[in-house]
């Protein structure tokens, strides 16, 4: 019945799928998870599976992993690499990598669900595994809990996961408190007017309006955002225009904010907003920008007495040493709807996945940023021992420090 994670690992890294088309992967899920005698529900938001494990009284503890990969190249190199291709969202064909180890969360999630059914005897309780859709659009979660989740498992007291980082592979890492960013997404369409490339003079330049307007937006963070305040604003996209010779009609940019209070997050977004009026009226359009908020993940809260708990089950299991205070991330993750939706604390861990010597290495170099591939990279390698068996270990533990030793 032993799970073999290394070949449940290699084989969902070579078969990624990208959000909500997480079918195969659901299905080793579900079908791992009755292999250990736990009880799966299937379609649950889509394509989200989660598994209850009832063993006498006690806390409810819901264990979460994330099941989906991106649209990116894989350029690891790794025998078991991906060379799959997939349709996005817009109809376009991409290739599909697991660029964010969430490969690396569904394997160790199926381990903790089997050491956890294979000790029934130490423990006392019930734990839901919940295997969520999506975590990449930052709609997976919410989309299980709209489909009746908590109608369909127990409410849960404490809500576990970790996120597989660009850390040295064996150490665990937990901040208390907010510890990953909240995220918005904003979407500007500039109004300018088309015409000839020749006769600048009978059109509104959106393409200049554009250039303004992304200048004016790196002030945000370094004039209206405090010091000791923290937030990211980043212009990730900016499209106008089909040929050199004709001035567009519009222009629009992606632009992408990561902040860790609601304060910050409002004033960051009407500045946005203000700037981008503002430069369309500096430009002399006639229509005001049409401006759009979506994928928004909320801030992760970790919970300060469930994160001391859990922190002190680590440094009993791990030794204090590989366990790092990694601090707050400007990295999101949708894990807080889980817990939001119970009324339950939440505590999301970072488990280091890459090969420590690269990082003995690159601290010396000091070019740890720009040597060590993070998530999202075509580079992003996860060391499979001993970041798989930490990984179990870690979530095991936690759950453990609720369910009783
Ligand atoms: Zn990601
Ligand atoms: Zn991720």
């Amino acid at each position: 019945m032993a799970l073999d994670l290394e070949s449940l690992y290699t084989d969902l890294h070579r078969h990624p799928e990208l959000s909500y088309q997480e079918h195969r992967t659901a299905k080793i899920v579900a079908n791992g998870l009755r292999s250990l005698g736990i009880d799966a529900i299937e379609g649950i938001g889509r394509t989200g599976v989660a598994g209850v494990l009832v063993n006498g009284d006690g806390p409810v503890v819901l264990l979460r992993a994330d099941m989906d990969a991106l649209p990116v190249a894989e350029e690891t190199g790794l025998p078991y690499a991906s060379a799959e291709r997939g349709t996005d969202g817009d109809g376009h064909d991409v290739p599909v990598m697991h660029a964010c180890g969430h490969d690396v969360h569904v394997t160790c999630l199926l381990g903790a669900a089997e050491a956890l059914a294979g000790s029934r005897s130490e423990w006392s309780g019930t734990v839901v595994f919940v295997f969520q859709p999506a975590e990449e659009f930052g709609t997976g979660a919410n989309e299980m809990i709209a489909d009746g989740l908590y109608d369909r498992v127990p409410k849960p007291d404490i809500v576990l996961g970790q996120h597989v980082a660009p850390a040295p592979a064996g150490v665990v890492g937990v901040h208390a408190g907010p510890a990953f960013a909240a995220t918005d997404d904003v979407r500007i369409t500039l109004h300018g007017e088309g015409g000839h490339g020749s006769r600048p003079e009978a059109t509104v330049d959106p393409v200049v309006m554009a250039a303004a307007t992304v200048m004016r937006l790196q002030t945000i963070v370094s004039r209206e955002v405090a010091g000791g305040e923290t937030a990211v604003v980043t212009v990730g996209t900016m499209r106008a225009g089909t040929k050199s010779t004709i001035i567009p009609p519009h222009a629009t940019l992606g632009i992408n904010i990561r902040t860790y209070d609601s304060d910050v997050r409002d004033r960051v977004i009407s500045a946005i907003t203000r700037i981008a009026s503002a430069e369309a009226a500096a430009s002399g359009a006639r229509r005001d920008p049409d401006i759009e908020t979506f994928d928004s993940f909320p801030v992760v809260d970790n919970d300060e007495a469930a994160t001391e708990r859990v922190l002190g089950a680590f440094r009993a299991a791990f030794g204090s040493e590989r366990v790092i205070a990694p601090g707050p991330v400007t990295g999101s993750e949708d894990v807080g709807a889980l817990a939001t939706a119970a009324g339950a604390p939440i505590v999301y861990w970072l488990l280091g996945g890459l090969d420590p010597q690269l990082f003995t290495k690159a601290l010396a170099n000091g070019t740890t940023d720009a040597e060590i591939p993070s998530n999202h990279s075509p580079f992003f390698a996860p060391l499979m021992h001993p970041t798989l068996e930490v990984g179990v270990q870690a979530l095991v533990v936690a759950a453990r420090e609720w369910l009783g030793a």
